[in-house]
């Protein structure tokens, strides 16, 4: 059997250890591990078959990773002694993360109150010590039975050990070091149902997500860091602030905006849609399905298919597909009539709705969807003019982000792999022209940039601006993309000035990417508390009693007239639970209306987030109101 580790091909009888493969080649266990695919395999997972490794140096991360693990194996012991009868499910690889969880399957539904005998018995468990034996006996309980004799992992591949906690034998997925172990505290933080595999059409089973520390002091920090991610994260905030939903009956991923969520991002088109003006970008507008036709021609069909909804056969032999991308549409756009330099550059844009296939697994709020308008734009350009255009599409979404205060987490210049001959277009002589000419535009710029190798789009390559989410993960909130591909393949021309066709060259530009996604990082990075100019509502009006109530119309209408967005708080409630419930909704302006301000013809106003109570007339307020809506402060 031939292992190939970090491209040295080792010969090897079958099947062997890790640990034997390491002994025998005076490969230190005490310095590394190895990796097969994404997985870090145990030492004594045993190899079977012809297969590539990697060497990973062992280091703080894993170490804490494999006590996580270790402590996910002996919760699970202790369900399964707590509770006759359950089944853990396969331990997924969440291993990583601070927060682990342990999935099971149980006739009788557990309730949450009787975990913390579970809780009891894992501490009783550390406390007695753990025999961290391992064996290969596959004679197992009941539990995981199915699921792992039916394979969903590849044993043809690998055996992997088990260990012995409990009565429980269990399979082990991860190195483990039983001289690390030092976890002595758990604390479980949310007990759910999880259908099996994500798939509403499978079991139900019961999901545990705990976390462990080595002293109380320590898991009380971690317990406080997982609460501020909590109440970071989009879909929480939007408990509050009702900006979407999803709704299984319409489709998983398919987002809808509701009433608040509307205004929002209507405010933000309205935006961007005068800045593209002021940049001097065209609007356009095209169809979402497209014929299958045109994306084999593009080259979607062949680099992209994974992510696209399965084609559309009509009668007529005519056969559509839901766009993911608007490039090919806003080629044809260009087409459609013969361009002269003197028409260039041309700046197509559209707010488009286009449609990517994901995993209903990896389905996250609005972070990650399958419809999804994009804020996109293809510049054409000759060849003198790409770096103006680069650095005018730079301009324009900086300028932009800096209008809703997003912070940038880094610049990525995502370069294609050279080695890569399948799955980037293989040009050699465009890539590296197009490459150098990014590159060298971006130190033009004096930009800090990361280089990323691998990252590239299939067709040139890109600047991605990249954020960091409340759940730690990094997307791409906006890009510019260089194109030397497609204006060959589609045959694009334009008369140059001595009247002879010439190729143009093609920028996609995402300009904050998609509504959606973007929405979802607003939201993270102002925690709910939007700008004036494009919240929902912009001011609360709370009158004291429901005495006042006419007055408060009074004042709402006038503010109505100015196109300012409010929100009467007249039911009959306590004041004080008015202004809490417009504190919970974020409402920029609160004001409150009782005899005085009756009298006077006043308002008592506050803002979010501040205490201080400020009267002004009627009139200032509306005239202050409509000036700070204007200036989309
Ligand atoms: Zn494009």
């Amino acid at each position: 059997m031939k292992i190939n580790i970090d491209s040295k091909i080792i010969e090897v009888n079958e099947p062997t250890t890790i640990l034997d493969i390491f002994n025998k080649n005076n490969i230190d266990s005490n310095k590394f591990i190895a990796k097969l695919g994404d997985e870090l395999l145990p030492f004594e997972a045993k190899l079977k078959k012809d297969c590539s490794l990697s060497l990973i140096e062992i280091d703080e991360n894993i170490i804490k990773s494999s006590n996580n693990y270790l402590a996910k194996l002996i919760l699970e012991a202790s369900v399964l002694k707590c509770f006759a009868g359950t089944e853990v499910s396969i331990p997924k690889k969440d291993i990583n993360k601070e927060e682990a969880s342990v999935v099971f399957y149980s006739k009788e539904r557990i309730k949450k109150e009787e975990l913390t005998t579970t809780k009891d018995q894992f501490k009783q468990l550390i406390k007695e010590g753990i025999n961290f034996e391992l064996n290969y006996n596959q004679n197992l309980n009941n539990y995981y039975k199915n699921e792992l004799l039916n394979s969903r992992l590849d044993f043809n591949l690998v055996d992997y050990p088990f260990v012995f906690i409990n009565d429980s034998n269990l399979i082990v997925r991860y190195p483990i070091f039983k001289e690390s172990f030092n976890i002595r505290e758990i604390e479980i933080i949310n007990f759910s149902g999880e259908y099996y595999n994500n798939d509403a059409s499978e079991t139900m089973l019961q999901k545990i997500s705990f976390v462990v520390a080595n002293d109380k002091k320590q898991l009380s920090k971690i317990i406080k860091s997982i609460e501020d991610k909590r109440l970071r994260d989009h879909r929480y905030i939007n408990e509050n602030l009702e900006i979407f939903n999803i709704d299984p009956v319409i489709g998983l991923g398919l987002p809808f905006w509701l009433p608040n969520g509307a205004i929002l991002k209507q405010e933000i088109k309205k935006y961007l849609k005068e800045k593209e003006f002021e940049y001097r970008f065209i609007q356009i507008e095209s169809p979402v399905l497209g014929s299958k036709l045109l994306y084999e021609k593009s080259g979607h069909w062949n680099h992209y298919r994974e992510n696209m909804f399965t084609p559309i056969e009509l009668p007529d032999n005519e056969t559509l597909v839901l766009r993911p991308m608007n490039c090919p549409h806003h080629v044809s756009v260009y087409k459609s009539k013969i361009r002269s330099y003197r028409d260039l550059p041309l700046r197509f844009a559209e707010h488009a709705i286009q449609h990517r296939y994901e995993f209903s697994g990896s389905l996250t709020g609005l972070e990650r969807v399958r419809a999804m308008e994009l804020t996109d734009s293809h510049i054409f350009v000759t060849p003198s003019q790409l770096k103006d255009e680069f650095i005018n599409c730079y301009k324009l979404i900086v300028e932009v982000l800096q209008q809703f205060n997003i912070k940038i987490k880094y610049l990525s210049l995502s370069m294609r792999d050279p080695n890569d001959k399948e799955n980037y277009y293989n040009n050699d002589e465009m890539w590296n022209n197009a490459e150098k000419q990014l590159e060298g535009m971006l130190n033009e710029l004096n930009l800090k940039y990361e280089k990323m190798v691998g990252e590239a789009a299939f067709y040139g390559p890109k600047l991605d601006i990249q954020v960091e989410t409340a759940l730690g993960h990094e997307i791409t909130v906006s890009t510019i993309q260089l194109d030397f591909l497609l204006p060959e393949r589609f045959d694009l021309e334009f008369i140059n000035s001595e009247g002879n066709p010439e190729k143009p060259i093609m920028i996609h530009r995402g300009l904050i990417g998609t509504y959606e996604r973007f929405v979802a990082i607003l939201l993270e990075q102002t925690m709910g508390v939007l700008p004036l100019w494009c919240s929902p509502v912009q001011v609360s009006i709370i009158p004291v009693s429901e005495k006042y109530n006419d007055f408060a119309r009074q004042v709402e209408s006038k503010l109505h007239d100015k196109k300012i967005r409010c929100f009467i708080s007249d039911r009959d409630d306590r004041l004080n639970n008015k202004i809490r419930n417009a504190i919970t909704k974020k409402t920029p302006y609160i004001i409150v209306l009782g005899q005085k301000e009756l009298e006077n013809n006043l308002v008592t106003y506050r803002t979010y987030g501040n205490e201080e109570q400020i009267q002004i007339s009627i009139d200032e307020f509306v005239s202050k109101i409509s000036k700070e809506y204007e200036n989309r402060e």
